[in-house]
């Protein structure tokens, strides 16, 4: 690479012109760093028959676009997306290059940050620039997540993160003409390309994505036994909203692993979450500290969620929250009938 690379890039996933929703927000955070650096925000769109696609991104604070529409690049796979990524990296030398550590993005950070020689910080709870030595900071847990580090990549570009969904708002889309757009052409043959996708099968939940959810209710190990669990499920029926768990909760069996909150489950950002006998590790907060309103109940009032919350409770959960419960669903009614007159 040249030793002034210039830009912040964003890699969209997309598929079949689905935009994973952690590109816009990444969008979003990379124009923050990019006006904090003084340089330029691009997207990077590698798929077929994507200008649709293309242009969304200049609505979410694009300076310009890298391209490369190509029938090889849809479905994703590895060799073809990191052949055309590290071709347009090695043309255009981005500074900063950012993605969604989703099971696509995890896949293809590690393969181009490999060919191109440089540093990667996977999973990033926060990033920030050092303007003056024009370095990126990479915040993440550390060391079985008791710690949280900082990592520059000091002498390599470009200095390559994934971050998780949810971690970062998604901007509101703007009205916004399209600007430049730098195509690049993928030097494969259909011949070279080892992997063939024969068949996808799409996961199929009925209860929602955990990340997709305006509420949560969470329980941990406070609440004893998978029966006082239950009552994490109650609240979380009657307000509307989904159970989420901390991992020794899941660990006990009282709820499966699509629940768990933290470093290793789902970050969040709902409107409301309710922590129910969970007492505040790092590694469950890194994954839940950026919703809107944090409710915890605790017997102990010294449990470091008390830290995060916005409203605490001091009480035993297993019975506070069925007498909880009982007055949500009492002025859920109200509202039902209130609407209904
Ligand atoms: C590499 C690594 C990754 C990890 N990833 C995750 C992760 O993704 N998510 C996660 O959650 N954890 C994760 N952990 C585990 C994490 O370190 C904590 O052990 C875990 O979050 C603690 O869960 P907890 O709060 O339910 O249990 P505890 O820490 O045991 O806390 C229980 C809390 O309940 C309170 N309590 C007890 N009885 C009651 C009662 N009757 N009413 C009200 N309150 C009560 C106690 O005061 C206490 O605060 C990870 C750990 C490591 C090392």
């Amino acid at each position: 690479m040249a030793e002034h690379p210039l830009g912040i890039w964003v890699y969209i996933e997309q598929e079949k012109g689905q935009v994973a929703p952690v590109s816009w927000e990444l969008m979003g955070e990379g124009r923050r760093l990019a006006d904090k650096l003084g340089t330029s925000l691009s997207g990077v769109v590698l798929g077929h028959q994507i200008d649709k696609v293309i242009n969304r991104v200049f609505a979410y604070g694009a300076d310009s676009v890298y391209a490369i529409d190509d029938p090889l690049l849809e479905p994703y796979r590895n060799q073809t997306h990191s052949h055309g990524l590290v071709q347009l990296c090695r043309d255009h030398q981005p500074e900063i290059l950012l993605m969604g550590a989703t099971t696509t993005g995890r896949d293809l950070s590690g393969s181009v940050a490999t060919q191109l020689a440089t540093g990667l910080t996977a999973d990033c709870t926060e990033l920030d620039i050092d303007v003056e030595k024009r370095k990126l900071l990479q915040t993440r847990p550390a060391f079985g997540g008791n710690i949280l580090a900082t990592i520059l990549c000091r002498d390599r570009w470009p200095q390559m993160a994934t971050v998780r969904p949810r971690v970062f708002p998604e901007p509101e889309a703007q009205k916004a003409p399209s600007s430049t757009v730098v195509r690049g052409k993928l030097s494969l043959q259909p011949k070279d390309v080892t992997v063939e996708v024969i068949k996808r099968i799409n996961e199929e939940r009925k209860e929602g994505y955990l990340d997709g959810t305006d509420i949560i209710v969470a329980g941990g190990r406070g609440l004893g036994t998978k029966e006082n669990f239950q009552l994490v499920h109650n609240l979380a029926q009657a307000l509307g909203g989904m159970a989420g768990a901390s991992r020794p909760a899941v660990e006990s069996g009282w709820i499966s692993y699509s629940h768990q909150v933290g470093q290793t489950g789902y970050s969040v950002r709902p409107k409301l979450y309710i922590a129910a006998g969970i007492s505040g590790a790092i590694q469950h907060l890194v994954g839940m500290q950026n919703a809107e309103i944090i409710v915890a109940i605790n017997k102990d009032p010294d449990a470091p969620i008390f830290r995060v919350a916005t409203y605490g409770i001091i009480a035993d959960a297993a019975e506070f929250l069925p007498i909880f419960t009982e007055e949500v669903k009492k002025r859920m009614e109200g509202k039902a009938v209130t609407a209904k007159a």
